[in-house]
């Protein structure tokens, strides 16, 4: 920083063209006149002194360039002047001027050191000439001191420059080895300077960029359009790639040939290459922003796996491999199932976790040359690039399916995650890139239609079903509007009284062209395009209705279950919506039933358990349907004001002589009977069941063995009978 504060280059150019200062040292006035007269120019100042101590005073203080000392002062010699200037080492110039002094004084005069000698009485132009003389030799001198500063002030300046460039400056010989590198090497690449002196540039540049680097670091040209830029990566001193964060030092380089000219002997004009020099700036910094830009244009957010345009590329490139070498390229499509679900129940944070997770677990189980994709949402993709045989795409296909049967930690729960996988491969089921990725999805809505948690293989005859699921969300919303759905009513016997306590409200939905279709072909579908909540409607007012006849023909001890989607209870105003028809049909406290599942209750999602507290508290009843399929953590049934639980299917299924009712059942009715909880058993289909349950303290039971889910005007005689059975019962 000494450089620009420090003025001396300046004052050198001033002192350049300042007047140089003569000092006349001469006891008469009339003679230091007379000389003033002689000696004096524009570009000289001239100061007279009387006495040796004016002038040695003066010389203290000027910057005197030449005396004009008379030997003899009134106060002094002129020699005990000259000794004091040697003694003080003032840098001036003197002519001692003396009248017949003795040699000896003379000899002394020139030993201290004066620069000329004039006798008195002298002769003007002698006197003149000899100042001239004197003050030219001065003039020159002081423009040697004064270029001197300069040049080392501009050499000062440059070093400083090299030295403090945030770039490494450097000079090659002509051979490519270091004669210069500045200090900013070492805190770059982490070498001595001195260790690079004499070695090759290739020394620290990335071996696969010495031929780009050939071009930069031995540049011949020297004009004006001379420098190259290339960007190489450069090695560090421990022979690794120095990283940045995780990349390579990346430089830019530019360099330029350096010449020196001579004349041979025939005198002739030669150019001798010497060498280069150049600066290398660190871009690594903008390389990684650069490449940080094109990953992201490529690449998922979440997951950080190729996203649907880098795949879409590549599986473009491995097509038209395979149609040039023959090979085969397999294209997966993988679904999440019921991912929807988890989002909307447990949050996105959840689900986004859950879609990491899932990448990290996918990516395990693909090759290295195959390429895993995120196309959005809960959809991935598989390119496999060279497949021997197309069952080899089952092989990791059932290889995925593996990894899914450990389960993922959702919400601090467990959670099984499955998925429906279609996989097509060219050339057979696809030419093209579009074509195959349309048709492994294709065979994965096949998989989902057919009970998902599969894999299949696409074939021809699955346009059908793609046919259908295009329009199916279209059916689903003109079936909203035109009310083609029905309810059946599958009734619930109490143990005890045999007779109908309850009645469970499940949806048909009257296709127009495939006929009565049950729920399990269309709710799913209704949850994830959200169309459930319109259906949901629909089922609460037409079962609010049909309740609100039936205690009107005396049938009013009958109690209505309405299943509710998780979707439905995480929306704001499921509350309103339910209440609303309650008081349409001014139903009493304890008729309507709502059924829903375990997971929301996991965690209060949405403010679920003030939601049911709000139903509770306005006499709708809570029950948890397929009790113990999903969560073994009890700690939501203190929570939650949980009327009734349903024991699942699956578990009464399992009933059967050889191997009687299941720990589990045992242990549901354990809890049931400890939480202080109605408990149903649905699902029920023997006797033997019937019998099993009734035993193990069964409160209510629903299944074929009595009756299946009816259409209204059916269940109604069997009401109706229910009734008078129990009625002659009483009696
Ligand atoms: P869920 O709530 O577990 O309903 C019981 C299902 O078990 C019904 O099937 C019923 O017909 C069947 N089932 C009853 N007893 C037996 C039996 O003894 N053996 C066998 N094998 N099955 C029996 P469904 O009507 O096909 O309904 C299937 C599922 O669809 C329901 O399961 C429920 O989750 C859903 N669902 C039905 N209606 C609605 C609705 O209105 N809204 C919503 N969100 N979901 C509904
Ligand atoms: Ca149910
Ligand atoms: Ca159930």
């Amino acid at each position: 920083m000494d450089f620009f504060t420090n003025t001396n280059v300046s004052s050198a150019h001033t002192t350049f063209n300042q007047p140089l200062r003569v000092l006349i040292v001469e006891g008469d006035s009339g003679i230091r006149s007379q000389l003033r007269m002689l000696i004096g120019a524009e570009d000289r100042e001239i100061f007279e002194s009387a006495s040796g101590s004016d002038a040695i005073a003066k010389l203290k203080v000027k910057d005197i360039v030449l005396v004009l000392l008379n030997m003899q002062l009134p106060d002094t010699s002129g020699l005990d002047v000259m000794d004091w200037i040697s003694n003080f080492k003032i840098s001036t110039n003197v002519i001692m001027i003396s009248a017949g002094e003795s040699i000896d004084s003379v000899i002394r005069a020139f030993g201290s050191g004066i620069v000329d000698f004039i006798r008195t009485p002298y002769d003007p132009e002698v006197i003149r000439h000899k100042v001239d003389n004197a003050l030219g030799r001065s003039r020159q001198e002081r423009n040697k001191v004064m270029m001197a500063a300069q040049l080392e002030q501009s050499e000062r300046l440059h070093r400083f420059m090299v030295e403090s460039s945030p770039d490494i400056i450097y000079t090659l010989d002509a051979s490519g080895c270091f004669i210069f590198v500045n200090g900013r090497i070492v805190s770059l690449l982490g070498y001595e300077r001195d260790e690079l002196i004499g070695r090759k540039y290739t020394t620290i540049v990335h071996d696969d960029d010495i031929g780009l680097a050939q071009y930069a670091f031995t540049e011949r040209r020297s004009d004006n359009r001379a420098t190259t830029n290339v960007e190489v990566r450069l090695k560090s001193k421990n022979n690794s790639y120095r990283q940045f964060e995780t990349r390579h030092i990346v430089a830019m380089v530019s360099s330029m040939g350096v010449y020196v000219e001579s004349s041979d002997k025939h005198n002739a004009l030669t150019r001798r290459f010497m060498g280069t020099y150049g600066v290398a700036r660190d871009i690594s910094e903008r390389k990684v922003a650069e490449e940080s830009i094109s990953f992201q244009a490529l690449h998922d957010h979440l997951t950080q796996l190729p996203n649907r345009r880098l795949f879409k590329d590549r599986l473009e490139l491995s097509v038209t491999q395979s149609m040039r070498n023959g090979g085969l390229v397999g294209v997966m499509f993988i679904d999440l199932d019921r991912f929807k679900l988890v989002n909307d129940t447990y949050g996105h944070a959840e689900g986004d976790t859950l879609l990491k997770s899932l990448a990290q677990r996918l990516r395990g189980c693909v090759r290295a040359g195959d390429t895993l994709a995120r196309q959005g949402g809960d959809e991935f993709t598989v390119l496999l690039p060279d497949l021997k045989h197309n069952e080899d795409a089952g092989i990791i296909a059932e290889k995925i399916m593996d990894v899914l049967k450990i389960p993922f930690i959702v919400g601090g729960q467990e959670f099984r995650a499955t998925t429906s996988i279609g996989i097509a491969v060219s050339p057979s089921d696809g030419s093209d890139a579009d074509e195959l990725m349309k048709n492994a999805d294709i065979a994965m809505y096949k998989v989902k239609a057919s009970g998902k948690n599969n894999y299949q293989f696409y074939s021809s005859d699955m346009n059908a079903c793609c046919y259908e699921r295009v329009n199916f969300e279209n059916e689903l919303r003109q079936a909203i509007k035109s009310s083609e759905f029905e309810l059946h009513y599958q009734p619930q016997f109490s143990v005890c009284g045999d007779r109908v306590v309850g009645l469970e409200a499940l949806v048909r939905w009257r296709h127009p062209v495939h006929g009565l279709l049950d729920p399990a072909r269309f709710i799913e579908a209704a949850e994830e395009s959200g169309l459930i909540c319109n259906i949901t409607d629909w089922v609460l007012g037409e079962a609010c209705r049909q309740i609100a006849h039936w205690r009107d023909v005396g049938m009013d001890d009958l109690r209505i279950s309405i299943n509710i989607s998780p979707l439905d209870l995480v929306r704001n105003d499921i509350v309103e919506r339910i209440i609303n028809n309650i008081n349409a049909y001014r139903l009493p406290e304890n008729v309507l039933e709502i059924e829903i599942t375990e997971n929301l209750l996991m965690h209060d999602v949405s403010g679920v358990c003030e939601k049911m507290w709000q139903l509770h508290d306005q006499g709708v009843r809570i029950s948890i349907d397929d009790f113990g399929t999903r969560y073994s953590s009890l700690n939501y049934l203190n929570k939650f004001p949980i009327s009734t639980i349903k024991i699942d299917r699956s578990f009464v299924q399992d009933i059967c002589e050889e191997k009687g009712a299941s720990p589990i059942i045992h242990a549901i009715v354990g809890i049931a009977r400890g939480f202080g909880l109605l408990l149903v058993a649905e699902g029920v289909e023997s006797t033997y069941q019937m019998n099993a349950l009734y035993d193990l303290g069964c409160d209510e039971m629903q299944g074929f063995l009595f009756s299946k889910p009816l259409p209204a005007e059916e269940v109604e005689s069997l009401l109706k009978y229910s009734l008078s059975n129990a009625t002659a019962l009483a009696c």
